[in-house]
């Protein structure tokens, strides 16, 4: 998986067909806004892709025990030549005693077998590794992750 030119809209429609099937057997929302035309990142498009899974794996764990409407929500946007991709959901957040730990290898909530901990601390890396962040945000209700990535161009 060598650095290539692609549109994050290729690897939002990558990872969506990989998840809207098991979103929607929960009953999970699942929804998307991005700019047209895609922003271009040079990136390692698979491991891109990864963190996104790892990103709506752990909104989709978040929300499962929220009475009420479920919903995550992706939204890529364009700013001072970064491409943000903001993963959302409406689950219980993230404890303040919590958030310095979350990114930590090996650090988990869930139980054994369903969580490794790993998922975070290695999509930081990817992110790191590309010239980009992975950062938690404060929201009013749940969480929210944003992967911010260099700009290639802005697809026009
Ligand atoms: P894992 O998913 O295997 O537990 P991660 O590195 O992906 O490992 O996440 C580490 C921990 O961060 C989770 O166990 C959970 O406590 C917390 N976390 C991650 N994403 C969310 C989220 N969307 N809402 C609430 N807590 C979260
Ligand atoms: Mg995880």
């Amino acid at each position: 998986d060598p650095p290539a030119e692609v549109p994050v809209g290729d690897i939002v429609a990558y990872v969506m067909d990989v998840c809207r099937e098991r979103f929607r057997d929960r009953g999970v929302g699942l929804t998307v806004t991005q700019p047209e035309p895609s922003p271009v990142l040079l990136c390692r498009e698979v491991q891109v892709a990864q963190v996104l899974l790892n990103l709506l794996q752990n909104a989709f764990d978040a929300v499962q025990e929220q009475p009420g409407e479920r919903q995550v929500r992706l939204e890529v946007a364009e700013a001072d030549g970064m491409v943000r991709i903001a993963v959302t959901d409406n689950g219980p957040g993230v404890p303040d005693a919590l958030r310095n730990r979350i990114m930590e290898p090996f650090f988990t909530t869930k139980p054994p077998g369903k969580g490794t901990g790993l998922g975070l601390s290695l999509s930081r890396g990817i992110a790191d590794e590309h010239g980009g962040k992975l950062e938690y945000q404060d929201v009013a209700v749940g969480s929210r992750f944003v992967l911010t990535l260099p700009m290639f161009s802005n697809g026009s």
